[in-house]
């Protein structure tokens, strides 16, 4: 890929008049909150914007200003545009169908993850971004356009996403100013945070199930929970989950196993100082040093067994 700066960034984007504007599967409030701000901004501007994810968006995100934008190209779809631009994925895979269903003669990627696979024609990378949102917030100004409450609000949702409600290691100076500035736009945290909190009974419901699978391994520095086959059900959220076993005194490394499908078995993991991207990488996904995620084809206990052996090695 070319590095480009905001500059280069904002001038391909500026350039183009057709642009689709894609989220990552398993769509969170950073790609989601990035791609709407970056949509509301574009047409300002006068562009004709398409926004897409190759995913179901979570009901969690229903607050978000321009979320019913979104669609989902079927796979026979066929979408010329000038310009493609991934937003927070930092591999190919990650953006689903679109790189079969959009031809368009630049593609670009904006992104914040040090696993970053250099796949589009033009990357702005900035690993030291807590959140996509980040890049977005400076990326809208040097575009020249004023950030208004409904970009302040899916600003903020991606910063509070990917900082973890601004308790992470990645929450920076620079993240609460930019944080601080869209306070003074109007954003009330109190009503963001109840958006992103409040959950349904059935969340709780199979919370209750999922903590009972809670298993410590390697002297209690690794804590996992499982979702089986059975228990799963696509229709519940269970992003926040990995919080309980990752808050546990002495856990280095908290992991969640979830089966989607009887071979296919999804893997979070979060750790205290342990490189986990690295971990996911060498099993086709990615991340962050201390959030990385990965798909293992295989039913759940092989999964486990598998992932368990890898981190294990790399704890000694
Ligand atoms: P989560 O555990 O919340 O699904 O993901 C944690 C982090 O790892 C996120 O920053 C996400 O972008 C990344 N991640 C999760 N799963 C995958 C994956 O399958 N591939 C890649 N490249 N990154 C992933
Ligand atoms: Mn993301
Ligand atoms: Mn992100």
């Amino acid at each position: 890929s070319k590095h480009c700066s905001l500059q280069e960034t904002a001038a391909l984007l500026q350039a183009a008049n057709k642009i689709v504007l894609c989220s990552h599967v398993s769509p969170d409030g950073d790609t989601l909150g990035s791609a709407l701000s970056l949509m509301k901004a574009l047409q300002k501007l006068g562009k004709d914007v398409i926004v897409t994810v190759d995913d179901e968006i979570s009901k969690v995100y229903k607050f978000l200003p321009g979320i019913e934008s979104f669609v989902r190209f079927q796979n026979d779809e066929r979408i010329a545009a000038d310009l493609l631009v991934v937003i927070d994925a930092s591999s190919l895979d990650r953006a689903g169908n679109v790189s079969q269903c959009v031809s368009a003669p630049k593609t670009l990627n904006i992104d914040h993850h040090i696993s970053n696979t250099e796949y589009a024609d033009y990357l702005y990378l900035d690993t030291a971004a807590a959140a996509t949102g980040e890049i977005m917030y400076e990326l809208i100004d040097t575009l020249g356009v004023e950030v208004d409450l409904e970009m302040a609000t899916c600003i903020y949702t991606a910063l509070y996403t990917d900082c973890g409600s601004f308790k992470y290691s990645n929450t920076m100076p620079k993240t609460m100013r930019i944080a601080a500035a869209l306070l003074e736009i109007g954003v009330k945290p109190n009503e963001i945070s109840d958006s992103m909190e409040i959950k349904p009974r059935s969340n709780i419901e199979m919370l209750t199930k999922v903590l009972e699978t809670l298993t410590f391994d390697a002297d209690g520095k690794i804590a996992y929970i499982s979702i089986n086959n059975e228990m799963y059900d696509k229709d519940v959220d269970t992003d926040t989950f990995i919080s309980y076993p990752r808050y546990i005194e002495g856990v280095e490394v908290a992991i969640m196993f979830k089966a989607v499908e009887k071979a296919v078995t999804r893997v979070s993991m979060r750790s205290r100082n342990l490189d986990v991207s690295e971990i996911a990488i060498t099993f086709g996904g990615g991340g962050h040093l201390r959030a990385a995620g990965c798909t293992i084809e295989a039913a759940l206990p092989e999964a486990q067994q598998q992932l368990l052996k890898a981190l294990k090695e790399k704890l000694v």
